[in-house]
């Protein structure tokens, strides 16, 4: 499946070279010229767009602007764009909910470096996808169908639970009290200690397979679902 970008920048020349360059890529590539122009085409393509290319400095609504409008609802990777280069800015684009940030002017191979990065780090953050991939790992929640690599993983409806809460905060450290509110509700009244239990259960699942060592043991505080390295990444 084609990954497809938002971009917005409202210079023709750049936006054209970038297009072509994207497209080269073999990403799918949704121009816009202004910030309007940009929340219109996220309102309608918000299920495809997997990152958002944002200039800075756009008329009409400027690119901060358009990152927090969308940040309200969505959890979209961001690369922002800008000819100036003051830490106070990197600093409030980030504040913001930037996930990068880029000084003009660039080498284009800078640029799709850092795309790669984030497409691998979380392919897929937006909150109202149903299909979640975090290195060799693939989940739908529409099928219930988990892969590793190409192998599918038959998996109790809690451990899809725990897998799934798992891989909507990839790289992060989840506690015990986290999983075990997000996959056995806040009233759950039983041992806490049940999260092990399933942590190993969802272990086994996977031990045959490509993603074996990806749930890690933080000691003393819960686990996480490892961020892929680069070799098993999608
Ligand atoms: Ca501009």
């Amino acid at each position: 499946m084609k990954v497809t970008i938002l971009l917005v920048e409202d210079e023709e020349g750049l936006r054209t070279l970038l297009s072509a360059e994207l497209a080269f890529e073999d990403y799918t590539v949704i121009p816009c010229a202004s910030g309007e122009d940009a929340l219109t085409q996220f309102a309608a393509h918000q299920q495809e767009i997997s990152l958002i290319i944002l200039d800075w400095m756009l008329p009409g609504i400027d690119g901060l602007g358009v990152l927090r409008k969308i940040r309200r609802h969505y959890d979209v990777p961001v690369i922002m764009m800008t000819a100036r280069d003051y830490v106070g800015d990197k600093v409030s684009g980030l504040d913001a909910g930037a996930d990068d940030y880029i000084t003009k002017p660039f080498d284009t191979e800078e640029l799709l470096a850092r795309i790669r990065v984030i497409l691998r780090r979380n392919v897929v953050k937006n909150i109202n996808d149903k299909k979640f991939h975090v290195g060799p790992l693939a989940l739908d929640t529409k099928t219930r169908q988990v892969f590793a690599a190409d192998a599918e993983i038959q998996l109790t409806q809690r451990e899809f639970d725990l897998l799934l809460t798992f891989m909507q905060h990839p790289g992060e450290v989840l506690t015990r009290d986290d999983l075990l509110d997000a996959v056995w509700g806040t009233n759950f009244d039983g041992q806490v200690n049940i999260v092990d239990v399933y942590v190993r259960y969802l272990r086994n699942k996977l031990k045959e397979s490509v993603a074996s060592q990806m749930i890690q043991t933080i000691r003393g505080v819960g686990y996480k679902l490892g961020a892929a390295d680069e070799e098993n990444a999608l």
